[in-house]
């Protein structure tokens, strides 16, 4: 069967969190093919979860990745604390010629342009994607997803882990469009009366309030904290707040630049020059913001290296919003070949150091694999759970659709994902989400 057509067809999108579309990624031919499976948010382990568990599948993934692109070479990137999981890689891959690449336990290994870097030495272009070095990057969930789709099984079901104040710390596949509650309500409920809770990591997701929202294709995990806890009200702190501080507070030691992955590549990121668009109130400041256009949102500035818990990583993320917002090409540094600075490997964040700081190596303990088969009563599936434009509803109010079944189509011409029902019932609602109730 033609690869990205069964690809396309069952909607399988990038599961490490941007949600592209991987037809489109099918499309390219390169030399490699790189499985990001480095997973370096703390206590998120669903990928290396999943891959022990079907490690045929996700390597059967890179295998069809690379009939489709014509790759010759293939690499799996993973921590070397992953023990069972490398083990069971080496087996899988034994006679494949499939290589496996070790990293170190630092944060942010999973960071594209660090596992690029770290597997095959090369530095992707300022501002560009994997493919500008011949490679093409798939997340372990997104590999899997693919064998499924080439057994004609489509994208229903979504891997994650649920840690932190749970009473289960685990890893498991949950039908898309699950509220978030009832995640947390599968791993045994929340061991805390007032908890707040992080969708996709405590580095780079973002704080859910609304627990009826639902699981999407891109949904990386549940960190269930203590509202008290001191990352979550440092993170919750008002924008303004934030910036208010940083701009009396900044010495411009500039740890923050010294420690930014980015920077350590090569890239032109320098946040603590960022940090002085805080003083300006007239002219100049676009100027400066310029630092921050390569920035990638790891959050390591902010949570980790900043010595005064200032706020870099919102400076650089607002900064870019203003340039977008003037109008302002983007910056990609001098024109200079690229060159990682010497200091690079000596600069890697250890993750234990950041969940020190963070305040969270109380919650560092396994998430085993539970095969748990939820019956889900209702599931509402946004039309938009990928990049691009929002799939198209192909169903009406009162239909009855099957689990598997195809519930919206990619628009015409446009970049974007099918989606299928995750459950057996009838269609309740279609407006931004499709709603199916048993
Ligand atoms: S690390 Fe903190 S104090 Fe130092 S320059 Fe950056 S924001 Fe300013
Ligand atoms: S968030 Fe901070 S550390 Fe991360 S890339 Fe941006 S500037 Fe660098």
């Amino acid at each position: 069967m033609d690869i990205q057509k069964a690809v396309r067809e069952a909607g399988v999108v990038g599961a490490g969190g941007a949600g592209f579309p991987t037809h489109v990624k099918l499309e390219s031919k390169v030399d490699y093919v790189l499985a990001n499976g480095a997973e370096c948010e703390p206590l998120l382990h669903k990928d290396a979860e999943l891959t022990e568990t079907y490690v045929d599948q996700v390597i059967r993934g890179m295998e069809i990745s690379m009939e489709a692109t014509g790759a010759t070479e293939a690499i799996f990137g993973i921590k070397g604390k992953r023990k069972k999981t490398v083990a069971a890689l080496e087996e899988a891959t034994a006679s494949k010629g499939i290589k496996i690449q070790l990293f170190g336990d630092y944060y942010p290994a999973g960071d594209e342009f660090v596992l690029v870097y770290e597997c095959i030495g090369r530095l992707i272009p300022a501002g560009g994607i994997p493919l500008q070095v011949g490679a093409v990057v798939h997340n372990s969930e997104t590999l899997y997803n693919m064998a499924e789709a080439m057994d004609g099984r489509p994208v229903t079901e979504k891997i994650l882990t649920v840690a932190g104040e749970v009473k289960t710390a685990m890893s498991m596949a949950v039908p898309v469009g699950i509220t978030l509650q009832e995640v947390i309500d599968i791993a045994g409920g929340a061991t805390t009366p007032d908890y707040t809770v992080f969708v996709g990591g405590l580095m780079m997701g973002k704080i859910v309030q609304d627990l009826s929202q639902p699981v999407t294709k891109t949904t990386g995990g549940l960190i269930v904290l203590p509202t008290d806890h001191r990352l979550v009200q440092r993170v919750l702190t008002p924008n303004k707040a934030m910036h208010r501080i940083g701009k009396s507070a900044c010495d411009q030691c500039s740890y923050c630049t010294e420690f930014c992955p980015r920077y350590l590549l090569g890239y032109d990121v320098q946040p603590h020059k960022v940090m002085r668009t805080l003083g300006f109130t007239a002219s100049g400041k676009h100027n400066w913001s310029k630092w921050a256009d390569l920035c990638c949102s790891c959050g390591l500035c902010t949570l980790y290296s900043c010595p005064e818990d200032l706020f870099p990583k919102e400076a650089c993320d607002q900064a870019v919003a203003d340039r977008k917002e003037a109008d302002m090409d983007r910056w990609l540094g001098p024109s200079a070949e690229l060159k990682a600075h010497p200091m690079e490997p000596g600069r890697h964040v250890p993750i234990t150091a950041l969940m020190q700081k963070l305040g969270v190596k109380n919650y560092d303990r396994p998430a085993p694999w539970h095969a748990i088969n939820y019956e889900a009563r209702k599931v509402t599936l946004p039309l938009r759970q990928h990049l691009g434009a929002p799939a198209e509803a192909v169903v009406n109010v009162g239909d009855q659709v099957r689990k598997g079944q195809l519930i919206a189509e990619i628009p015409e011409g446009k970049l974007a994902a099918r989606i299928h029902s995750s459950i057996e019932g009838a269609v309740t609602a279609v407006n931004g989400a499709i709603t199916i109730e048993q």
